[in-house]
């Protein structure tokens, strides 16, 4: 039988970290440990040979444009091989889900993305990272499985749904009310939900990405209790602004007065969109609204906003 190939992009993160002293895990640095000696002693799931290529080594607080067009440009040439099944990224848990998204929004791919991660560093001596990547290229190598996904701690969740929810839990991440696609269980996938669809993604977006050395300038403002005016104006003043993306309260209720500067700068070309400062819920989208609303967290709905601008 033909050996199926899974390839391993290092991004850094945690899973990637190393502590100085193995007994205080909580003080670690991000991104260390070549991918290649994260893969040493992870067993590969049965038919299976592995590539592991390192892409960046950063702690994905960090994350930027330069190793997001380096990413997408390996996943896109190796996408592009047939004898790939799929892709594994270790990732740093911080921007998992913004990254997550990205390559799902701009790539859309017909076989598994799997990004993995950990919450304690490599040296540590309960370290979650071996077993989280044991499971991702166990969802990379599942038959049918497709799309980019996230796994941590034996789930299975969308790039559309993941959310960082706990900052220190092992089990961080939650798919909110969509739920999880699935579960890693005694190395055994199972799928509860479809694997993300394949919805085709617009090339030329893709390409402009690539081609950027920035991207449109789009802040994401919080609406509260005595909000103001003075932040939206300060940036608005500030010149070059293309996007706001309010997170509001609840439903996604905005502050009456940051409202108004928002309907300002509308009114001077910067385009505004607005969702929930809430976890869970969302925003039922309202293209018609007067502040129009979509249901993405506002990280998401920053990223979303950005590739609509660089489409336009
Ligand atoms: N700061 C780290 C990162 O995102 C956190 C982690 O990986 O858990 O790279």
């Amino acid at each position: 039988m033909q050996q199926k190939t899974l390839i391993v992009l290092g991004v850094g993160g945690t899973i990637a970290g190393l502590a100085s002293d193995a007994g205080r895990p909580q003080r670690y640095v991000a991104g260390q440990l070549p991918v290649r000696q994260l893969l040493a002693g992870v067993p590969l799931p049965p038919g299976c040979s592995v590539q592991a290529e390192q892409v960046a080594q950063i702690d994905s607080k960090d994350m930027d444009l330069a190793v997001w067009q380096a990413l997408l440009r390996r996943c896109r040439h190796w996408l592009a091989q047939p004898q790939v099944r799929g892709l594994v990224v270790t990732h740093g848990t911080d921007t998992l889900e913004e990254t997550a998204w990205l390559l799902q929004a701009l790539l859309a791919p017909q076989r598994p993305v799997v990004l993995t991660c950990a919450m304690r560093p490599a040296n540590a001596p309960d370290a979650d990272g071996p077993g989280n990547l044991r499971d991702a290229l166990l969802v990379a190598a599942t038959e049918g499985a497709r799309g980019v996904v996230a796994v941590c701690a034996g789930r299975i969740l969308a790039a559309a749904d993941v959310q960082k929810v706990h900052s220190w839990r092992l089990d961080a991440f939650d798919a909110g009310d969509a739920g999880d696609i699935g579960q890693v269980r005694a190395g055994q996938v199972r799928c509860g939900r479809a694997w993300p669809e394949p919805v085709a993604a617009d090339s030329a977006v893709l390409e402009r990405f690539l081609a950027a050395s920035e991207l449109p300038w789009v802040e994401i403002v919080f609406s509260h209790a005595a909000a103001g005016a003075a932040g939206v104006e300060a940036l608005r003043a500030h010149g070059g602004l293309r996007g706001l993306v309010v997170a509001g309260t609840g439903g996604g209720t905005v502050h009456h007065a940051l409202h108004a500067a928002l309907q300002r700068a509308r009114q001077q070309g910067v385009r505004v969109w607005r969702t929930t400062r809430c976890v869970h819920g969302g925003v039922p989208p309202d293209p018609a609204a007067e502040l129009p609303a979509v249901d993405l967290p506002p990280a998401k709905a920053r990223l979303a906003l950005m590739l609509e601008l660089l489409a336009a």
